[in-house]
């Protein structure tokens, strides 16, 4: 399976394509395109019928090794057995089998033949569907370092879930350290002591005074410097990591596969959604051949994807216009993996994509509506790949909060919240809605309180989190500093 950037002149990509290998411990490419493969391989129905029946992590190798074939199988069968195990996605509801790694749970079966499933992602160690394709890359970092005897230094910024995500997935690993940067007193309790209280001696936390925004232009600044990246071996696991959406690609399969007995039942997704990185895995698990119907892209009050499926229109917002939410891990300017569904949607044609992200740069957005003036007219194309959207709000994040749990019984987080009220206005008679439960409601007790008056329930060893000693350093938003914490700890 050879990788190309979505930017390549088509001559350029035949003679510059790589491997698997090659773009995991990678970002962008050097055009600064994103990585996709130079095409979807394919599933056949027969695939599908045997593969209903496989563990979670055996489905993982099937899919995984589709996209890595420079990977012996064998070594990649033991990383997906080690990374899909109900020991790392225990914090299952009661109810539910932490075996089944994502299990079901039906919601709602209309009278008029509509289907209201949630598929719970986040019961791995952070309570949050990063983990999901973060504890994978952990393993496939240590196992490619250890093979090139190398060493890599993860350097990020996060305001919550990324960051204790990557922690988490990286701890104690060999020849892996991260230096996760986080504005100081800004994040909740919970996500604070989740992070600062790990001890292992390869994480560091660093608390910047400042806000999130100063933190991340710390890790560009840092990052700019080409000969101190190089140096210090730094690299990042941002969510364009294409092992990342690789690894998301495998829940698509499992959810269409666990609530059907045939490959002839309709199952559309809705996916809460902020960096496009969730669903466009299920764009391409659609593009492989699962018969997903819809995929429902919902947001929050940054409605930038929102606005692109209602009109053809992307427009980015500018940091100013972001708003702050109650579904914080929605809150961007950009969907910085929109480019690989723009990609396939223009024909993967990589001249056009790069115009097309060119003037996102310079106009702050394009428009393929095909009203006169626009850059193109491929919006009327947008029904065939299956994308439908929605918005949520504050006010009606709440009032699902209420209503799932009056009627249903069970606590959703405020992501879950945003996905599930736009999930409603979709529903389709005949038609099984999956909603992805991006996390677990106790990482936002704030708001679980306003909507109920209570607190979220926390799964066990979560119970006195805050209460644990932690291990951070708080740092001033200097460049020179953090790159001499950096070195003096890395001592390369
Ligand atoms: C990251 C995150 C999202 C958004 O996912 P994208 O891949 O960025 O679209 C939604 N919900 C939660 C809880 C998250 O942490």
């Amino acid at each position: 399976m050879q990788y190309v950037s979505t930017r390549a002149a088509a001559l350029a990509a035949a003679s510059s394509s790589q491997q698997f290998s090659d773009i995991l411990l990678g970002g962008l490419a050097v055009d600064g395109g994103l990585f996709l493969p130079t095409a979807y391989p394919q599933v056949t129905g027969a695939e599908l019928d045997a593969w209903r029946q496989l563990s979670y992590a055996d489905l993982a190798f099937e899919i995984l090794k589709k996209f890595a074939t420079d990977i012996p199988e064998a070594d990649l069968r033991a990383l997906t057995a080690k990374t899909y195990t109900k020991e790392v996605y225990k914090n299952a509801r009661k109810g539910e089998k932490a075996s089944q790694i994502t299990p079901l749970r039906v919601l709602e079966e209309g009278e008029n033949g509509t289907k209201l499933v949630l598929q719970a992602l986040s019961n791995g160690p952070t309570l949050a569907f990063k983990d999901m394709a973060m504890q994978l890359l952990g393993n496939l970092f240590e196992y490619t370092l250890a093979k090139q005897n190398a060493q890599l230094n993860i350097f990020g910024a996060t305001s919550g879930d990324t960051g204790s995500a990557a922690e988490y997935a990286m701890r104690g690993k060999q020849g892996i350290r991260v230096f996760m940067l986080s504005p100081h007193k800004k994040m909740s309790a919970f996500q604070t002591a989740q992070m600062f209280s790990l001890q292992d001696p390869n994480i560091f936390n660093i608390a910047i005074e400042g806000v999130f925004d100063d933190a991340q232009d710390m890790v560009k600044a840092v990052s700019n410097d080409l000969p101190f990246k190089a140096k210090q071996k730094i690299g990042t696991v941002n969510s364009i990591n294409w092992a990342r959406v690789v690894a998301q690609v495998v829940y698509y399969f499992r959810g269409y596969l666990s609530a059907t007995t045939s490959n002839d039942q309709k199952v559309s997704f809705t996916v809460p959604s902020g960096n496009f990185g969730n669903i466009c895995a299920g764009h391409i698990a659609r593009m492989m051949g699962l018969p997903i119907d819809k995929l429902v892209a919902a947001t929050n009050e940054n409605d930038v994807l929102d606005e692109f499926f209602r009109t053809g229109v992307y427009r980015v917002r500018k940091s100013s216009e972001t708003y702050h939410t109650s579904s914080p891990s929605m809150d961007i300017s950009k969907a910085s993996n929109f480019e690989r569904f723009i990609y396939d949607l223009v024909g993967r044609d990589g001249d056009r994509t790069r115009a097309l992200f060119q003037k996102v740069e310079t106009h702050g957005g394009f428009d393929l509506s095909g009203k006169p003036g626009a850059d193109g007219d491929e919006f009327k194309l947008v029904a065939k790949y299956g994308f439908k959207s929605g918005k949520s709000t504050h006010d009606d994040r709440l009032n699902t909060i209420r209503d799932v749990a009056d009627d249903y019984g069970i606590v959703i987080d405020t992501h879950t919240a945003d996905g599930i009220k736009v999930a409603r206005e979709n529903l389709e008679p005949g038609v099984t809605m999956i909603v992805l439960e991006t996390a677990l409601a106790a990482k936002f007790n704030e708001t679980i309180l306003d909507a109920l008056g209570e607190d979220a329930e926390r799964p066990e060893g979560f119970e006195n989190i805050e209460d644990l000693p932690q291990k951070f350093v708080v740092m001033p938003p200097d460049v020179e500093k953090m790159k001499a914490y950096i070195a003096a700890n890395t001592g390369l």
